[in-house]
């Protein structure tokens, strides 16, 4: 530890619970767990929660297999696929120790990281995120969307979010409980650990591509996450439609003395295109911001309904 470091003023916590969504994951498990077995043990007393967010490929049996092999593996399997998420909803209120790790599967995110974000916590951190000095392996279009995304985001929302930043986090057990008692159904956890507060802390490391397997995100799931992400923070998208009336009630009081003028001179007053072209963009203006309002009715429907975010099938702890 460099001396500009201040001393710990957290013990070594009794338990460490490292939560990880995993689907359609079994090319991956077997190295996942290893290297965090190998990681985790010499720093202190662990629990490694793998939620099986409904795969299809052997994930689940893999993981009732390896819960059973060693203790410290508890698995949550849900009933269906709900989404990472959901998944990662389903490991956290499952997660008993006082710190929390949540981490992706296929080891972008180096499970070797995870003691230095200890280490950030026992300084103080309430919450540490792992960010991305470098990304190897993405696709140069999901880098571009993603920074594309998280500008619009903060813009939207006013909350600032790195674009660095994903889902490899930990929490102290007080700010888990005030994310767990936020119920939202659209959940984007990165926003809403960023608008708990607390004491907020990164740490950098280099993104690694990704172990095997493929990326779970097409681009379809991708705009459903954005918007979401967007329409639970921002308000903004909504208002719009109000100021688009602005512009358009102001540009039209505009045209009337400009009209009555022309007709005035005698000047020819254009006629059908511009009518036309008139009532087009207006139609077309009120029906996306009719489908913004939409979007939004949606969401408020799905929170109305209060349907659990998801529900699971099994756990490997309790026959
Ligand atoms: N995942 C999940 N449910 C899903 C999609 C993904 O639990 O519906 C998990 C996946 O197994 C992985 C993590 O979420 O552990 C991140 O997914 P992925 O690596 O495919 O996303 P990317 O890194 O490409 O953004
Ligand atoms: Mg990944």
């Amino acid at each position: 530890m460099s001396a500009s470091q201040p001393d710990p003023i957290r013990p070594i916590p009794a338990l460490l619970s490292l939560v990880v969504p995993l689907y359609n994951e079994i090319e991956v498990l077997a190295e996942l767990h290893a290297r965090c077995v190998a990681a985790l043990e010499p720093l202190c007393g662990f629990e490694m929660i793998c939620v099986d967010d409904g795969s299809s490929d052997g994930t689940r049996q893999a993981l009732r297999d390896l819960a059973a092999a060693d203790s410290r593996v508890r698995g949550v399997l849900l009933s269906r696929n709900f989404g990472h998420q959901a998944a990662l909803t389903a490991g956290l209120e499952a997660a008993d120790g006082a710190v929390i790790v949540t981490m992706d599967a296929d080891l972008q995110d180096p499970p070797e990281l995870i003691g230095e974000l200890l280490e950030e916590w026992r300084r103080g951190g309430e919450i540490v995120s792992a960010t991305r000095r470098s990304r190897a392996g993405e696709s140069r279009i999901k880098l571009a969307t993603a920074s594309g995304f998280y500008g619009a985001f903060g813009r939207l929302s006013g909350i600032d979010l790195s674009e660095q930043t994903g889902d490899y986090r930990l929490y102290d057990r007080r700010a888990l409980e005030a994310l767990s008692s936020m119920h939202e159904r659209s959940r984007f956890l990165r926003g809403m650990s960023a608008w708990i507060g607390f004491d907020q802390r990164a740490i950098e490391f280099d993104r690694e591509p990704r172990f095997a397997g493929e990326t779970k995100f097409t681009p379809r799931r991708m705009i459903r996450f954005s918007f979401d992400a967007i329409s639970s923070f921002s308000h903004l998208p909504l208002q719009l439609a109000t100021l688009l009336g602005f512009v358009f009630s102001i540009l039209a009081f505009l045209a009337i003395p400009i009209a009555i003028g022309l007709k005035l001179a005698g000047q020819f007053v254009p006629g059908i295109t511009t009518v036309l072209l008139a009532v087009l963009l207006l139609g077309g203006i009120q029906l996306i911001t009719v489908g913004i309002i939409g979007e939004y009715l949606g969401r408020v429907y799905d929170e109305v309904k209060a349907r659990p975010l998801y529900i699971v099938s099994e756990l490997t702890d309790r026959q």
